[in-house]
């Protein structure tokens, strides 16, 4: 493997799905090597609600992973008031920094359009109430995923990131006007990513955070390859070549921006 370009500052990987259904009895071992190149903490949200179990234990075991407990828009059908409950008790743990992933995907639609709407605004709102920060999935949403943050208070009590951003440099002043953060993935890394490349050079600073969504969306240097947090630096590196920056500089914006964003602390390090 090409050599990481690591570097002592640290890095956050904001979303990484590092869970059983998707690395099996190989997640400890994903875990640490992230740790032992770099990755300081590390947000893992939650997609369906059968592993929130998991979820806090992992949180449990690992001080320096956080989680976000949520529905997909994939499986927005079964969203029900049950699920709200459960989301809602279980964001008491302190561990519990965000609310997601959620959102609108009008690209897949497994489900229909008016459930992701439906399950959609209630976690907006959940986050809300909770006053935790909303993880946003968008795919072929862009208006409508605007909108409906705008009517659920963005800006306005409403915080919230678009997660593996997808979007070109349009999609910016509204993302601004909304206050949310933009995180970018190792889909910025891809050759053909023009679009969402020329956004990663305008998004601001103190708005970028970075992730791998692993196990999916391996960076180009990497790319066929599982994808895992330890990835995370190819994405700080494209977005340093992009921006004219560091690698150090982008981590480290993006970690400062990541901390503000969850309320993390900083990493107990050993
Ligand atoms: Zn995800």
């Amino acid at each position: 493997m090409k050599e990481l370009p690591k570097h002592s500052v640290g890095i956050i990987d904001s979303h990484a799905h590092v869970v059983k259904e998707f690395f099996g009895e190989e997640r400890e071992e994903v875990i640490q090597r992230s740790f032992d190149q770099g990755v300081v903490q590390m947000v893992n949200p939650g997609v369906v609600l059968t592993n929130v179990g998991e979820l806090v234990d992992i949180a449990d075991r690992h001080p320096n992973i956080y989680i976000a407990l949520g529905l997909h828009p994939h499986e927005a059908k079964d969203w029900t008031q049950d699920s709200e409950d459960l989301i809602e008790k279980m964001s008491s743990h302190p561990k519990v920094v965000g609310v997601g992933e959620c959102g609108l995907d009008f690209f897949y639609n497994n489900s229909d359009h008016d459930s992701q709407v439906k399950c959609f605004r209630a976690q907006c709102r959940l986050a809300k109430r909770l006053n935790k920060p909303i993880i946003v999935h968008c795919r072929d949403a862009w208006d409508e995923a605007f909108d409906i943050l705008q009517e659920e208070g963005a800006g306005k009590g409403l915080r919230g990131v678009f997660h593996c951003f997808t979007g070109g440099p349009e999609h910016l002043p509204r993302i601004a006007e909304l206050d949310f953060y933009v995180s970018f993935s190792g889909i910025v890394t891809f050759p053909n990513a023009k679009a969402l490349q020329e956004a990663a050079k305008t998004v601001p600073e103190n708005r970028i955070l970075v992730e791998t969504d692993c196990p999916f969306l391996a960076p180009q240097k990497v790319r066929g390859k599982k994808n895992e947090p330890q990835y995370v630096w190819y994405v700080a590196e494209k977005l340093a070549e992009l921006r004219g920056s560091s690698v150090e500089q982008i981590a480290r914006s993006a970690a400062d921006n990541t901390r503000l964003l969850f309320s993390l602390p900083v990493p107990i390090l050993n």
